[in-house]
């Protein structure tokens, strides 16, 4: 490396990332019998790789060419083809690939990394939002959600509920593993969002069942079913709440601000010139036919000049002159589950939305889910790596930077992602040869 090239924390770098995701991989028990040619952790490696490479398809993949790259930078030893891949991964129960999740977690808390995530006194902000990501009226498989129509034609649809560390000072988002919205097993009912939430909150607690979490979520969330089920499982919440859906709840708000219960709080801010008024008020219930499950109420209207924006939540945080920016800052930092992390992964080289291939069982969810790992690694690199940094920084654009990414890999042989990482940054002068020498 050269002379004062930025460092990075080892066990948190993408190869180290990639060797610890593929020994996950080798732990998880293959489907087929005997010993077959081709070895799952390799067919899983390598949709993780055309991930991590932004690959627009597996045919993009120029497989005879960057076999070495592969084996080297991802450490697989055979590299299937395209049709290959589908199969061997098609049956792959997604729930297999949660504990890779966990790995990166671990590793980004012995690395102190997580620290960087902390929103207030050992808490973390944790965003859930559901988004969807196939829809064809042909194209189905066994987990496709159905929409029948009067027309006799039918929808076949996929969604997940997604789960992401936020901080509303930081760009990086920290997916932790999707619950995936599909048909579930034994039942012709479609599963809805809010069915995916209660298993998401159940599996969240045996994964992580110490963190402190204070999860957020929009408006659809602020049910009693839901907030109960985020109490029994000790998890704070800032959830947004509308007049036009929460009307018993506001007319409560108002009957309390009758009775002199309300506190408004106004702050302005001289760097930034915004102002803001919060209205708050505790313990008031949360609708008619749950009197018993009370909320706290936030109220926050800002003014940039003459814009006013206005936004409300229920909350069981305390709610006082002196937390409630915070609290403010907390809620409408949710918006980063829908920018910084779906609308990354549909418009900013992920491909989200495309059609790698559906499979009959289960391919089209342990794809959707393997990208979300390969995502968590890129969001690793920008929160911990400097050289991944600068060269973000180097290129503008993650569009550009994953552009330049496959091109170096298509066209020379490297050893490592650091390897890559370095060629973005510093260009390739000395170590790389192009490729046709390495395959020849
Ligand atoms: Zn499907």
């Amino acid at each position: 490396m050269a002379m004062g090239a930025p460092r990075t924390r080892t066990h948190l770098s993408a190869d180290a990332l990639f060797r610890m995701l593929r020994s996950g991989f080798a732990a998880i028990d293959d489907h087929r019998p005997g010993k077959p040619d081709i070895a799952l952790t390799d067919a899983l490696m390598s949709a993780l790789a055309m991930f991590s490479l932004k690959a627009p398809s597996l045919l993009a993949f120029d497989r005879e060419r960057t076999e070495g790259n592969l084996q080297r930078v991802y450490g697989m030893q055979r590299v299937p083809c395209d049709t290959t891949m589908r199969e061997i991964l098609d049956p792959v129960e997604p729930e297999a690939l949660r504990p890779l999740f966990q790995h990166v977690f671990r590793a980004l808390q012995r690395g102190k990394a997580l620290a960087a995530m902390v929103f207030v006194q050992d808490h973390y902000l944790l965003a859930l939002d559901g988004t969807g990501y196939f829809s064809s009226n042909q194209i189905h498989c066994e987990s496709c959600l159905e929409t029948h129509h009067r027309n006799g034609t039918i929808t076949y649809r996929h969604q997940m509920l997604g789960a992401a560390l936020i901080h509303p000072d930081r760009r990086e988002v920290l997916p932790l593993m999707p619950e995936p919205i599909i048909k579930q097993d034994g039942t012709d009912k479609n599963d809805c969002e809010r069915e995916a939430a209660k298993r998401l909150i159940t599996k969240l607690r045996q994964d992580h069942p110490h963190l402190k979490v204070i999860v957020t979520e929009d408006s659809l969330s602020s049910n009693a079913p839901h907030i109960q089920a985020l109490q029994e499982d000790h998890l704070h919440y800032i959830l947004g709440v509308k007049a036009g859906d929460h009307a018993s709840l506001f007319e409560r708000v108002a009957a309390a601000e009758r009775a002199g219960r309300v506190t408004y709080y106004d702050r302005d801010d001289p760097e930034t010139g915004l102002r803001h008024r919060f209205r708050f008020v505790s313990n008031v219930p949360l609708n008619e036919s749950h009197a018993d499950l009370r909320v706290n109420f936030l109220e926050c209207w800002e003014w940039d000049q003459d814009k006013i924006q206005h936004f409300s939540w229920v909350t069981d945080l305390r709610l006082n002159k002196g937390t409630v920016y915070q609290i403010m800052r907390g809620g409408r930092a949710r918006w980063r589950i829908e920018n910084e992390t779906f609308n990354t992964l549909k418009n900013q080289g992920y491909h989200f939305e495309h059609n790698y291939g559906h499979g009959y069982q289960h391919l089209s969810v342990v794809f959707a889910v393997l990208m979300m790992l390969a995502f968590l690694v890129d969001q690793v690199q920008q929160l911990c790596c400097p050289l991944f940094q600068a060269a973000w920084a180097k290129w503008g654009s993650k569009r550009l930077l994953w552009e330049k990414m496959r091109a170096l890999f298509y066209a020379y042989a490297l050893e490592s992602m650091q390897h890559l990482f370095e060629a973005l940054f510093y260009g390739l002068k000395k170590s790389a040869t192009p490729l046709d020498f390495d395959t020849s």
